[in-house]
């Protein structure tokens, strides 16, 4: 198993017509360089997890997710490079074929529970373990310590360089992260990847330092929802790749920079924005695309 390098994490400007256009200067700050499966910010999340989960003599971490879990794969990872024993609890009756996410999770060593998803959404575990050994991590990473982790990643770039930070959602955690370290006159853009999910401005707010802080959440990119996605998305993800070598994913930093791309177009940014767009990594799932479909 690889290490994780920090130090591989770098900022890179970003040239686009659409930025451009809106007079607004674009940086991308890559976390999806450090690990190939523990894919950027998932790291940052599960960081003081795991540091509790050792603090507290845990030798099991447990967690929770669907078949395409990102954060299913990065905590199978996680776990074998830090020696804890770990299982999944996979939301769904077991398939016949498991997903490549969940291949690669029962390689590193991930014991994999299904349950059914009635079961999954009362928190039901089955009783597999000894619980006092366990150390449970909520499904995306989210909670307090997440958001916590996911507050190191702006140490790994010159964050007042900028007035814009954007970034993808699922849980939130990382935005609520972002938004604990970003400076005050700093505003947080948050990408919401899932349809209609309006509990994410709560779900992050609840992780805030400061509650009455405010961001831009944007619930107009998730092409259909989780995972779902069109030609146009492709299209743009290949143009990006293209122009700036720069992979994306596409459940989460396709769209986030697909969105990012639209918003400058329609200038809302200010003229003048520095904006810094979180690469979180996430280029594993796009093994689930058919081959061919992404250039790179
Ligand atoms: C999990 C994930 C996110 C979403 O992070 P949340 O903290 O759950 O909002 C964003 N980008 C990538 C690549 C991810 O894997």
């Amino acid at each position: 198993m690889e290490e994780i390098i920090i130090d591989t994490i770098r900022t890179e400007r970003v040239f686009l017509p659409e930025a451009d256009a809106g007079q607004v200067e674009l940086s991308i700050l890559r976390l999806d360089r450090i690990h190939p499966l523990i894919s950027g910010n998932k790291w940052f999340k599960l960081r003081l997890y795991l540091e509790e989960a050792r603090k507290l003599g845990k030798k099991r971490i447990i967690t929770f997710g669907g078949a395409w879990s990102n954060h299913i794969l990065a905590t199978a990872a996680a776990c074998q490079l830090n020696n804890f024993e770990c299982t999944g609890i996979i939301r769904g009756e077991k398939p016949a074929n498991l997903s490549v996410i969940l291949q690669s999770a029962l390689k590193m060593g991930m014991q994999l529970e299904f349950i059914s998803r009635e079961d999954y959404a009362n928190n039901k575990i089955p009783p597999v373990h000894d619980r006092d050994d366990c150390y449970f991590i909520p499904q995306g990473g989210y909670g307090i310590l997440g958001a916590k982790g996911a507050a190191g990643i702006l140490d790994h770039c010159a964050r007042e360089n900028f007035t814009n930070i954007c970034c993808a959602a699922g849980t939130g955690t990382m935005t609520a992260g972002l938004m604990n370290a970003a400076l005050a006159s700093q505003r947080v853009c948050s990408i919401s990847v899932l349809k209609n999910n309006h509990a994410l401005e709560n779900d992050t707010r609840q992780l805030l330092d400061n509650k009455e802080q405010s961001a831009d959440f944007i619930h107009d990119f998730h092409f259909g929802g989780y995972a779902k996605y069109d030609s146009s998305l492709i299209r743009f993800m290949n143009d990006l790749f293209q122009r700036t070598t720069i992979p994306t994913d596409f459940v989460y930093t396709g769209k986030l920079c697909y969105a990012v791309s639209r918003l400058c177009k329609d200038n809302f940014f200010k003229t003048g924005s520095r904006i810094l767009i979180i690469h979180s990594g996430g280029l594993s799932g796009n093994a689930s695309l058919k081959k061919g479909t992404l250039i790179f």
